[in-house]
């Protein structure tokens, strides 16, 4: 019946975890987090991106999704990513479609937790929001006028989740060629397509939370002590400087820049090379 959950309770398998990436950073980035989170949730999680890549494929299989997306930056290539995410999580059947940018650490258990206490039956978008206010923009109507429309978006970029039920929903502006002509409406990235998608088309609402991060806030700011509650964290540069979690070991900022590693050793001490770091 609506509102519970027919086969009790929610588990790591009932949630598609979809990662977007691009050739350039096969190496630099993925290789990095097949060593970490992903080798915990590696079932569950499938890779988006647009180039075949032979060791990308042996290390993760059939979970190695090429979109035919193009590598560029653009609204439409990325949106074109999106929408190969969005149509994988549809097919697959699963409850919950987390997106992850391929900057991202996941925590799954993190992430089990807090979609443990929604549920899937009902419209649920989880995320950060990316701004402090809602967006606005201009949405182009059929004859060819424009709309000024305000909605809240999640950062792409630390990460979102939407339930079935919404996802379900959003079928008539996401799916297949949907998703490239919606985005085309308004103008803005995938991310932002998402945001509208769910606002102001379907009537939902994003639902702001606190664990999911991006390299876009500070990450120094959030306390050591509370790392390992995050569902997503991320690293990157910003004004010039390594914008990095605050973590003191095992591994040196030289041998694990991101952070993830050592990050990883925290959440699961017995992974083999974790035992071999000194410096504990
Ligand atoms: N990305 C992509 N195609 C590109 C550039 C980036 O699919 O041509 C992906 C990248 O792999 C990452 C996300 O888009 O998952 C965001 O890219 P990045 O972190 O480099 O930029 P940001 O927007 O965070 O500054
Ligand atoms: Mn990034």
């Amino acid at each position: 019946p609506e509102g519970y959950r027919s086969e009790g309770r929610l588990t790591l398998g009932d949630i598609f975890i979809a990662v977007k990436t691009t050739k350039r950073f096969h190496q630099s980035r993925m290789e990095l987090l097949l060593d970490t989170w992903i080798s915990q949730a590696s079932e569950q999680t499938y890779i988006f991106t647009d180039e075949e890549d032979g060791s990308l494929k042996r290390r993760m299989g059939g979970h190695v999704i090429f979109t035919n997306c193009s590598a560029e930056h653009s609204h439409l290539a990325l949106s074109c990513k999106m929408s190969a995410e969005f149509d994988a999580f549809l097919a697959s059947g699963l409850s919950w479609f987390c997106h992850l940018d391929d900057d991202n650490y996941l925590n799954p258990g993190a992430l089990l937790k807090l979609l443990s206490s929604y549920v899937e039956t009902r419209d649920v978008y989880l995320g950060k929001p990316s701004l402090n206010r809602p967006i606005w923009a201009s949405e182009t109507l059929p004859n060819n006028q424009t709309k000024s429309v305000r909605f809240w978006f999640a950062t792409g970029g630390a990460g979102f989740c939407i339930s079935r039920k919404l996802a379900r929903k959003m079928v008539p502006w996401a799916s297949g060629r949907n998703f490239l002509s919606t985005s085309e409406l308004i103008r803005l990235p995938d991310d932002c397509t998402v945001g509208y998608i769910i606002e102001c088309k379907v009537g939902g609402q994003l639902i702001p939370n606190a664990l999911f991060h991006s390299h876009l806030e500070n990450l120094q700011l959030i306390p050591t002590s509370q790392l390992m509650q995050q569902v997503t964290l991320s690293y990157g540069v910003f004004e010039n400087k390594l914008n990095v979690i605050e973590l003191s070991g095992p591994f040196s900022p030289q041998e694990d820049p991101s952070r993830f590693r050592s990050l990883h050793c925290h959440l699961y001490p017995n992974t083999s090379w974790c035992l071999q770091a000194v410096d504990w």
